[in-house]
C-alpha cells in the first residue's frame, strides 16, 4: 500500500524577512519519486530544508506519517524525523572508512535504542543494498566520484527512513558517467520504495528518475503532473521552455488561429488577443530542403552526432528579420544558404495568451 509520507499544507518561508517560498501544498507517497524542478535561486533547498527540519515554516504545517512535524511555533528536531538527506558534497569524513561513515549516521539520537550488534547489521544492509560491501574499509578518497555519492546513499538509507531527500545529487559527477549512476540510483531506490523528493535543475534528469514533477518558478509551485504531461502540455510559457531551448516570439491569435512565419496554427482555448507569445521547441520545425515554398534559408548547420542544430533566417513581415533554431536528428547537414520548407510539429509548439 502507498502511503502519505510527508505533506507540505499552505507552508511559506522567508530569510529574515526576505520570502523565499510561498503556499507550497504537495505530498509525498512511499514508492514515489517526486522531482522538484526549477532554475537556481527557485526555493528548491529550501524546501528540502524545511522538510528536512533545518528551517522553520513562517506558516502553514508540515505532516509526517500523520503526524504534525511543524509549523510556526514549533518544529521536530532534524534527527527525530527518520528522513535521510544526500546533498550535493556528499560531506563523506576524510579520515572514517566507508563503513564507519555509516555507522556514524546510525549513531544520532534516533537511534539511541539500537545496540551495536543491530547497527552493524544496519549498515551491512545498506552497503548491500547500494551495491558497495567490498569497499567497506576504503577511504572516500580511494573512490571514484560515483562510489562516493552511492556511499552518501547508503548512509541516508541505512537508518531506514520513511523518506529521502536528495539535493542535485549528481551535480558533482561528470556527464559521462551522469546517466550510469543516475540509472543505478534509481534502481535502488526502486528496489527500497522508500518516498524521495528530489531537486534539480536539469529537466531531463527530472524526467528520467520522476514519477512526479513539481515546477518551481519563483518560490512557488506552478505547476505538477506525471513528468511526460508537464512536458506536453506546459501550462505557461516558463514551463514550456524549461525543457530544453525553444524559439519564441510575439504573435496574434484570431479565431482560434494563431500567426506564424510558416501559416496559420491552430490553437485551443485562447480568445483573440494580439498578445500571444508562440514558444516552437527546436525539435518542432520541420525542414525540408526539396518543400515547394522557400520558408527560411540555412545560415549554419552543426553537426553533434546525435543531432544537428540548424539556424535559419526567415522574413516574417509582422516581425522582420528572424533567426531560429531547428534540432534535427541524426547527421544532417544543410549548405548555408540552402533555401527550404518549414513545417511544425503540433506536439511542440505552444500558444499562450500573456494576459492570462
Ligand atoms: P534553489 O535551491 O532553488 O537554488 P534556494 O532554496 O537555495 O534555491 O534559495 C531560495 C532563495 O532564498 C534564493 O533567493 C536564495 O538567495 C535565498 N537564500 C537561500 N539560503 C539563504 C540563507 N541562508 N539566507 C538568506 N537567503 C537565502
Ligand atoms: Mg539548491
Amino acid at each position: 500500500m502507498n502511503e502519505t509520507m510527508i505533506e507540505f499544507k499552505q507552508i511559506s518561508h522567508q530569510y529574515g524577512h526576505v520570502p523565499s517560498v510561498q503556499n507550497i501544498d504537495f505530498t509525498v507517497n512511499s514508492h514515489e519519486v517526486v522531482g522538484l524542478l526549477g532554475p537556481s535561486g527557485c526555493g528548491k533547498s529550501t524546501i528540502l530544508r524545511l522538510a528536512a527540519g533545518l528551517e522553520t515554516p513562517s506558516a502553514g504545517e508540515i505532516w509526517l506519517k500523520g503526524e504534525k512535524i511543524a509549523d510556526a511555533k514549533s518544529t521536530m528536531r532534524p534527527e527525530d524525523r527518520g528522513i535521510g538527506m544526500v546533498f550535493q558534497d556528499y560531506a563523506l569524513f576524510p579520515h572514517m572508512n566507508i563503513m564507519d561513515n555509516i555507522l556514524f549516521a546510525l549513531n544520532s539520537h534516533n537511534n539511541a535504542n539500537l545496540n551495536s550488534i543491530k547497527r552493524h547489521q544496519m549498515a551491512i544492509d545498506a552497503l548491500e543494498q547500494t551495491h558497495l560491501t567490498d569497499y567497506r574499509d576504503a577511504l572516500p578518497h580511494q573512490l571514484s566520484g560515483g562510489q562516493q555519492q552511492r556511499v552518501a546513499l547508503a548512509r541516508a538509507l541505512a537508518p531506514n527512513p520513511g523518506l529521502i531527500l536528495l539535493d542535485e545529487p549528481f551535480s558533482g559527477l561528470d556527464n559521462r558517467l551522469k546517466e550510469q549512476i543516475r540509472d543505478d540510483m534509481l534502481h535502488v531506490l526502486h528496489e527500497i520504495g522508500t518516498a524521495v523528493l528530489i531537486v534539480t535543475h536539469d529537466s531531463e534528469e527530472a524526467m528520467f528518475m520522476a514519477d512526479r514533477l513539481m515546477v518551481m518558478e519563483k518560490g512557488s509551485i506552478i505547476q505538477t503532473g506525471a513528468p511526460v504531461d508537464v512536458f506536453c502540455r506546459p501550462d505557461n510559457a516558463f514551463v514550456a521552455e524549461f525543457f530544453g531551448e525553444v524559439n519564441r516570439f510575439e504573435t496574434s491569435v484570431t479565431s482560434g488561429m494563431a500567426d506564424t512565419p510558416f501559416g496559420l496554427f491552430p490553437v485551443d482555448n485562447i480568445d483573440d488577443t494580439d498578445n500571444a507569445i508562440m514558444i516552437i521547441r527546436n525539435d518542432g520545425l520541420i525542414i525540408d530542403p526539396r518543400g515547394e515554398t522557400a520558408d527560411a534559408v540555412v545560415v549554419e548547420t552543426i553537426m553533434l552526432g546525435r543531432y544537428s542544430i540548424v539556424h535559419l533566417e526567415l522574413y516574417w513581415e509582422r516581425i522582420g528579420a528572424m533567426h531560429i533554431h531547428a534540432r534535427v536528428p541524426g547527421i544532417t547537414w544543410y549548405d548555408e544558404g540552402t533555401e527550404v520548407s518549414i513545417k511544425l510539429d503540433s506536439s511542440q509548439v505552444f500558444v499562450f495568451s500573456q494576459q492570462g
